[in-house]
């Protein structure tokens, strides 16, 4: 989607830091980092959230994540990974992305 700023990102058309990318997945250093780690994971193609997502690009992106939070060290001490669906749970980007945080303790439940 030409309006889409996570679409611009993956196709190297809007600046980011980008962490990790594949076929199916690209991972980048989120803009208001709220974590050491604070990476967002999306689908290469245009998918609005999880809730429209199918099982292979839902597999793509989580796998991603796991690999990101793995190369910057922090399989042993864990990571949150974490998706906002809908405005309730503040979702400000139609475009589905995983969340990836790490690096200090992390609080439960979020806010
Ligand atoms: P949400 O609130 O939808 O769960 O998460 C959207 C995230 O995208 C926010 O954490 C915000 O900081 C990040 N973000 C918004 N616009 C940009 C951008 O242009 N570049 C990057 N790297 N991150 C962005
Ligand atoms: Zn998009």
């Amino acid at each position: 989607m030409a309006d889409c700023i996570f679409c611009r990102i993956a196709a190297h058309e809007a600046p980011a830091t980008i962490r990790y990318e594949d076929g199916d997945a690209v991972a980048f250093d989120d803009l208001g980092r709220r974590a050491p780690l604070h990476v967002l994971v999306i689908p290469r193609r245009h998918v609005a959230s999880l809730a429209e997502a199918d099982a292979a690009t839902i597999g793509a992106v989580g796998a991603a994540a796991a690999r990101v939070a793995r190369d910057a060290g922090y399989a042993e001490r864990g990571y949150r990974v974490v998706t906002n669906v809908g405005p309730e749970a503040g979702q400000s980007v139609p475009h589905l992305h995983f969340h990836v945080l790490a690096g200090r303790q992390l609080g439960w439940p979020p806010g």
